[in-house]
């Protein structure tokens, strides 16, 4: 590995080239949904011929006006995009309301103007004019928040702005220290290129990888595909520096230090409500030679866990470990257009093991080729152990290519009248069942009877692990938003009612707000709210978000 000097200031993306306005990713492409998978969707949610519409053209969305920004702000950006474009492109995360209001056109907030920055520098001289200003300051990273982090409340404020940060890109790698200064801008194929050229990489693929920001991931505290081996974005986090209305809040860059409380920590996951995070290092390791992917059917979900806990416990978990529930095995397997011959190949297989349905389990090794191939030995071992039923490699690759595709074939669903939506908690091993059944029990009672509610577990530790929910329904036109709601929050109420985690990595925004109460205590959020007013007085960073309104 050899180092690179920052490179500071190149030129932005052009804004108009970014994400498709109206979904997700790259606007040429699109996912392609079989006709027997279209049939099978609408058959079982009840999803008529003619319940699918296409997003309005984006001449056709109706947003506030556009408030005046104070000339003292427009002086301290480098630049200012007070068209409707910008403003409609930095109106919304991506989460399933998100979506309807951008494909129906009916936005009822909007950034005033998008502003961005050449540097931190330039950051803080405008948010010390926004704090003069009153005006409020929505830091926007890749705009994948699916919490409605990104929602522009002005909360009392003249005016609020969208800071965008794609001027902040630099990289600089200390190859001796294994780690890499990151610009907050620097979207995750942009990172995994610049640090693979130089033989690293940082191992943090989440499923927004594509579009979503280095920043972004350290406001969230996002977590990657591969988290079991490589470890959540804010576990590979070393050191940060915040840029907030009161100054610059700088942590050492040392591997460890026992000096206190981690100001660190309170920065990871602050979701720009207590400044603009504009520098990040992390660990990184050297990119893998070597990647094995394979599939594997575990008898039952609960099997299956017991297999992930097994491996965690041990410390000896793939680096990919992802178990889906018997209802996310049957779909996946049929939106993948697993049918046909593939599909009786896979049942004709499992058959002759005395097996139907069961559970999918993804495992994938990433490292040096001995490494990989002795840590793949043990979880082999123990798979087979648990009871799980090898599927070979084909399988864990064609995970492997597809497993940034979800976003796309979700834009496919809402295009046929799907109401499609995701959700995530996590829990400790010994009530991870209770949990499991509380959350699928109050969707499947607020959603009603034609709809699919399904699950995986893809991030585990010795103590717990995570579950992550997609719930799929016949949208009612004109009332998606209500059906979100009920659904969202009988699926809240139900995880904090067994104390369950309103977030593993989805972060807090503007949809968990409410729980946070139950997260945290009042003492709790007395004390977020005291460091808030300490580095935001004037209450300008990303109003309404991360704490309850009361
Ligand atoms: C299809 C899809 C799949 C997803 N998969 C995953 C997944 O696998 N794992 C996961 O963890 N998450 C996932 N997410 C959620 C989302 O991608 C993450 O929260 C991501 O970390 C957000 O990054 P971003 O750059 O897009 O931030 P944005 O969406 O732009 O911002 C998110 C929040 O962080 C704040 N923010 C952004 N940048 C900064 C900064 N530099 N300083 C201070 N505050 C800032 C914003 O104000 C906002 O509150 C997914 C989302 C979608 C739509």
């Amino acid at each position: 590995m050899g180092s690179k000097r920052p490179r500071r200031g190149r030129r932005a993306r052009k804004l108009t080239a970014g994400m498709k306005w109206w979904g997700w990713g790259d606007p040429e492409r699109r996912a392609e949904l079989s006709e027997s998978a279209v049939a099978a969707v609408r058959e079982e949610l009840d999803v008529g011929p003619d319940d699918g519409s296409e997003p309005v053209s984006i001449e056709q969305v109706s947003l506030p006006d556009g408030r005046p920004i104070p000339d003292a702000v427009r002086a301290a950006a480098d630049d200012v995009l007070d068209g409707t474009d910008d403003r409609i492109r930095h109106a919304a995360g991506r989460s399933y309301p998100d979506l309807v209001r951008l494909r129906t056109g009916q936005l009822e907030y909007a950034p005033d103007a998008v502003l961005r920055s050449a540097d931190a520098a330039g950051v803080e001289a405008v948010l010390d004019a926004c704090a003069a200003a009153g005006v409020a300051v929505v830091p926007f990273g890749g705009g994948t928040s699916v919490v409605g982090g990104l929602e522009a409340l002005s909360n009392g404020h003249s005016a609020v702005v969208s800071l965008e940060l794609s001027r902040l890109r630099s990289v600089e790698l200390d190859s001796q220290s294994l780690t890499a200064r990151l610009g907050p801008g620097l979207s995750g194929p942009e990172a995994e290129a610049a640090l693979g050229a130089l033989g690293a990489t940082l191992g943090h693929f989440p499923q927004s990888f594509e579009e979503a920001t280095i920043g972004g991931f350290a406001a969230t505290r996002s977590a990657g595909q591969a988290s079991s081996g490589y470890g959540r974005f804010d576990e590979l986090v070393t050191a940060l520096e915040l840029t907030s209305p009161a100054g610059q809040l700088r942590t050492l860059q040392v591997p460890h230090t026992a000096a206190g409380p981690s100001l660190r920590e309170v920065v990871l996951g602050s979701e720009g409500t207590l400044g603009v995070i504009t520098d990040v290092t992390c660990r990184v390791r050297p990119a893998p030679p070597t990647r094995v992917y394979e599939g594997w059917i575990a008898e039952d979900f609960e099997a299956g866990r017991e297999i992930v806990r097994d491996l965690a416990q041990r410390h000896e978990a793939p680096d990919v470990l992802r178990l889906s529930d018997e209802e996310e095995t049957r779909v996946s397997l049929e939106l993948a257009g697993t049918e046909g011959l593939q599909k009786r190949a896979l049942d004709a297989y499992l058959g002759l093991r005395r097996r139907r349905g069961g559970c999918l389990m993804i495992c994938g090794w990433e490292g040096e080729r001995e490494d990989v191939s002795r840590r793949r030995g043990i979880s082999q071992t123990r798979l087979r152990l648990g009871g799980a039923v090898a599927l070979g490699r084909s399988a864990g690759n064609s995970w492997f290519r597809s497993r940034y595709g979800g976003p796309y074939l979700r834009d496919e669903l809402m295009n046929l009248g799907v109401l499609v939506e995701t959700l995530e908690t996590a829990h400790t091993w010994s009530r991870l069942d209770e949990l499991y059944r509380a959350v699928r029990n109050a969707l499947r009672g607020a959603l009603g009877e034609r709809s699919i509610v399904m699950c995986h577990v893809s991030h585990a530790y010795a103590d717990g692990a995570s579950l992550y929910f997609t719930l799929l329904t016949r949208a009612r036109p004109g009332e998606e938003l209500d059906q979100w709601r009920a659904a969202k929050s009988a699926a809240c109420e139900a995880i904090v009612g067994v104390e369950g985690t309103i977030t593993h990595h989805h972060a807090v925004g503007r949809d968990h707000a409410p729980y946070m109460r139950a997260e945290v205590g009042e003492l709790g959020l007395e004390a977020l709210r005291a460091v808030k007013e300490r580095l935001d007085p004037a209450g300008i960073m990303n109003p309404g978000k991360l704490l309850p309104a009361d």
